[in-house]
């Protein structure tokens, strides 16, 4: 028996390398759901059942599939998309406590928050549900001078971000469109909030 055991492991370890692998690809994107996240770069070895995409209604994740001779290149893009999904998990968190503070009037702490945050990344749709609900909205309403701050530091990173590599595959032109609609917008959203919102 002992030896029958050691020659079917034996086989299994001879068995030729798999030709075919998949890539997992969620969205790096506020919308994206955290279980999506923590599947973004995933390795499997097949393309259906447990694992592969739809993870859940309304799934827009995808897989590539690869050779399996390019199986180390891809682990590499799989340590780096992993990498940036756990960046946009921790962009939200911090996003989060900066609404937090900002609801609790800690307008300093707030402001250290979304200063971590938007080092990451940064999105309109988040600046628009801070400036239009709730208790952020009450707070904006309540310290000019912390607006003020805030919109200034959403505007800059704003900037920034679409001078980023991920953005370089873009026309400029479009770029640009889409960097100055995006800095129109915030100015819009802290425009109630702020004297002079000509930033
Ligand atoms: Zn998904």
């Amino acid at each position: 028996m002992r030896g029958n055991e050691f020659f079917a492991r034996w086989r299994a370890r001879r068995r030729p390398s798999r030709t075919v692998w998949y890539q997992l690809y969620a969205t790096i994107h506020p919308e994206t759901c955290e279980v999506c996240l923590h599947h973004h770069g995933r390795i499997l070895d097949r393309a259906e059942g447990e694992g592969t995409p739809p993870l859940h209604p309304g799934c827009r994740c995808s897989l590539l599939e690869f050779p399996g001779s390019e199986r180390e290149y891809y682990r590499e893009q799989e340590r780096r998309m992993r990498e940036r999904a756990q960046a946009e998990l921790r962009r939200r968190r911090l996003f989060r406590e900066g609404e937090e503070a900002l609801a609790a009037r800690n307008f300093e702490g707030a402001l250290a928050r979304f200063r971590e945050s938007v080092q990451i990344d940064v999105f309109t749709a988040e600046i628009e549900r801070l400036c239009r609900e709730g208790s952020g909205k009450e707070a904006l309403e309540a310290a000019p001078e912390a607006a003020r701050k805030l919109c200034d530091l959403f505007l800059k990173a704003y900037r920034w971000k679409h001078d980023l590599p991920k953005y370089r595959h873009m026309p400029e032109r479009m770029r640009l469109e889409r960097r100055d609609h995006g800095l129109r917008v915030i100015r819009e959203l802290f425009s109630p909030f702020v004297d002079d919102s000509a930033g």
